[in-house]
């Protein structure tokens, strides 16, 4: 019984210690609460994303899956196949307006693994249903990774869709060659995510005029380095002390008037 006895001792603690800071915080943003950010993160126990990004309560939406997919919009029409993702969305970016959309990937995700496993029988309709929701939402990942060649060293690079206008951009996967090739794999996912959310017609006009922008980190849960999709620098860079002002440099570059008025 020790995981659920452990939910249950949980909960006695935060009764004990923690309730009454929570409810202080929660009135705090009494009705009104004005999160952050959207993130899609992987469901795996070990990526914690309030914890690497250091969030508070009514910082962020969070929504979790397996292999952290956000499932491309094409199957909208059919109200059966209507996605959390969807939804969500539209409940933060449509409904309210918020200004960032985060795809959260990390390091030896399991479902990432099961989809290295599949590459090769991506067509096959049949599958447990962990298989076939891997395979309905990462076959265009498949794709992109057929860029990653033993000639370029498995780095690529992989031409991405570039939400705010018609044109590509480059990303070289990897090139300091830290990683394994289904760590590789699941940076290439990571930044597939945000060409599926570009293509969801609801989003195209905030996207168009930078008014909402899409951002990938990537979690290292063996080093506990976390890294930011550099569109610029055309690779995932370490967000620490260093980098930081760089890269918000680079986010402020991208991001519209309205935006930078409200920072
Ligand atoms: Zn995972």
């Amino acid at each position: 019984m020790r995981g659920f006895s452990k939910l249950l001792e949980g909960i006695v603690k935060y009764n004990l210690f923690d309730k009454k800071h929570t409810l202080f915080q929660l009135k705090l943003y009494g009705e009104n609460p004005d999160p952050l950010s959207l993130m899609f993160s992987c469901m795996d126990s070990r990526v914690v994303s309030t914890k690497f990004t250091n969030s508070d309560l009514g910082d962020n939406y969070i929504v979790k899956n397996a292999g952290n997919f956000v499932p491309y919009p094409d199957d909208l029409e059919q109200i059966a196949n209507t996605t959390t993702a969807a939804g969500a969305l539209e409940l933060t970016c449509v409904r309210q307006k918020i200004r960032h959309v985060v795809v959260a990937g990390h390091s030896d995700c399991k479902a990432m693994r099961l989809l290295y496993d599949l590459r090769k029988q991506m067509d096959a309709k049949t599958g447990s249903p962990l298989e076939l929701w891997i395979k309905k939402n990462g076959w265009r990942t498949i794709e992109k990774f057929q860029y990653l060649k033993e000639e370029n060293s498995f780095t690529g690079p992989v031409p991405f869709m570039q939400e705010s206008e018609n044109t590509k951009f480059k990303i070289t996967i990897d090139p300091g060659q830290q990683f394994n090739i289904v760590d590789k794999l699941s940076q290439v996912n990571c930044i597939q995510q945000l060409e599926n959310i570009a293509a969801y017609p609801f989003l195209k006009e905030r996207l168009s005029q930078n008014d909402l922008l899409l951002h990938a980190f990537w979690y290292d849960i063996h080093s506990g380095n976390v890294f930011l999709l550099s569109r610029e620098r055309q690779r995932f860079v370490e967000v620490n002390e260093r980098s930081y002002f760089g890269l918000m440099q680079e986010v402020k570059n991208r991001a519209s008037a309205k935006i930078l008025s409200e920072s």
